[in-house]
């Protein structure tokens, strides 16, 4: 059994982007996100913008419960921010990590592996 499927996901992000600090973000609405479910050992998720379009990919090899869906699915939200807020850094940049920790404070997730 899989946890999650492109659904699951959505409602993922739609939750989140529902609390802060995403809800002052002005976020895409999760119908206008495509995602995708991977098989992927080497990443828990990924962001990914093309043609124009916000895709997330989370991997069903390494997310195994809700506790690691839930923290994937903001780190990739930052990035979702990240992108729509100016340039965009490959990896992680100074200001990804403080919009990060604000995640963290507010959601209880541990900084570290976030
Ligand atoms: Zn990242």
């Amino acid at each position: 059994m899989t946890l999650f499927n492109r659904d699951t996901l959505r409602a993922a992000y739609n939750y989140l982007n529902e609390t802060p600090p995403f809800n002052k973000w002005n976020l895409p609405d999760g119908d206008d996100v495509e995602f995708r479910v991977v098989r992927d050992r080497g990443t828990f998720g990924w962001y990914l913008r093309e043609n124009g379009k916000h895709i997330i990919g989370l991997s069903v090899s390494t997310v195994g419960h809700t506790d690691t869906l839930i923290r994937t699915m903001a780190h990739e939200m930052v990035h979702i921010h990240e992108h729509c807020s100016g340039p965009c850094k490959k990896g992680h940049s100074r200001a990804f990590k403080r919009w990060s920790e604000q995640v963290c404070r507010v959601h209880g997730f541990d900084p570290k592996a976030f």
